[in-house]
């Protein structure tokens, strides 16, 4: 997989991309990542990226020009062009619906605190693509029109405001790039994390028991535990140190139905819970109803 990333700061990137995992996907050649200096794509003596907005107000924007000239020198065409090259996608058929590079294998994103929420969800989609070009925006934004001509969406990692899409664009990375096969150690083991994808498939054992290493069903992780078996007066909980593998399962189920009750209990609405686990959820004061409007979060 191919990630392309335009900035004003091609140097933001150097250590987040000399580390852990990132690093040796890219020495395994599982993925390649070019960080493109959007300061190239000038041609004045200043070098000039940015502009004041029209209408006046704060700050300023980056200007469309050499956006425009690093996308094309990065083979990215405009949306019309590039979907008109590929008839199967239909007009206005940008998000979500399974055809995110429209058509041509690249998948343009513009980072915007306006854009549509990062979830593990378009992750696992982003995943798909073969080639991401990441646009990272400064000061006050990006030129509409850039969005318009040649971005297949906005995307924002929170709702926050950030200086500079780097840092967003390095959350893409790091997010989408441990799904692509043969990143992670273990295979499969994206799949068992918080935000799991749903597998209707595999919910319960042949015990009736919850599996959540098969897809947590969009429930959070459960919580993780190593040596020692005692630390600052803990114990580590017994059962994960009995052997008991059945007894493992139920102890973790149960701990991702309380770490997602406690702190996301918005994302229940959409989990994928079995009789046991709304009997347990019940228990602590949930009602099957509760959507992410009866959202309990506290604070
Ligand atoms: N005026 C804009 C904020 C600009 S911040 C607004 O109010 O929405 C400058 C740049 O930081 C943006 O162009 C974008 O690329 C990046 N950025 C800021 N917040 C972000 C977020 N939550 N997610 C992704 N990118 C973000």
């Amino acid at each position: 997989m191919r990630f392309d990333i335009v900035t004003i700061f091609p140097g933001f990137f150097s250590g987040f991309f000399e580390h852990g995992i990132v690093r040796r996907a890219q020495a395994e050649g599982l993925v390649s990542i070019g960080v493109h200096d959007l300061r190239e794509s000038t041609h004045d003596r200043h070098r000039t990226v940015d502009d004041r907005p029209f209408g006046g107000g704060e700050g300023m924007v980056l200007k469309p020009e050499p956006l425009a000239e690093a996308l094309e020198s990065l083979g990215v065409k405009p949306k019309t062009a590039r979907r008109a090259a590929f008839p199967t996608l239909a007009p206005g058929e940008t998000h979500n619906n399974g055809e995110l590079n429209s058509g041509d294998g690249t998948r343009v994103i513009l980072l915007s605190a306006q854009g549509r929420r990062l979830t593990q969800a378009a992750v696992r989609e982003f995943a798909k693509v073969e080639r991401l070009v990441l646009l990272c925006g400064r000061y006050e934004g990006v030129d509409e029109r850039i969005n318009q001509i040649y971005c297949d969406e906005e995307l924002s990692i929170g709702d926050y405001v950030l200086s500079g899409g780097e840092l967003a664009a390095a959350v893409v990375v790091d997010a989408v790039m441990r799904l692509v096969p043969g990143v992670l150690g273990n295979e499969a083991s994206g799949e068992f994390e918080s935000f799991g994808a749903e597998d209707a498939s595999i919910t319960v054992d042949d015990s009736g028991i919850p599996r959540s290493q098969h897809g947590s069903g969009g429930l959070l992780d459960y919580p993780h535990y190593t040596r020692p078996a005692e630390f600052g007066g803990l114990a580590a909980p017994p059962v994960l140190l009995n052997g008991d593998h059945q007894q493992i399962r139920q102890w973790r189920r149960e701990q991702q139905l309380r770490k997602t009750w406690e702190n996301r209990p918005d994302l229940l609405a959409g989990a994928q819970l079995n009789e046991e686990d709304r009997r347990l959820l019940g228990s602590w004061g949930w009602h099957p109803g509760d959507g992410p409007q009866g959202d309990r979060t506290r604070g």
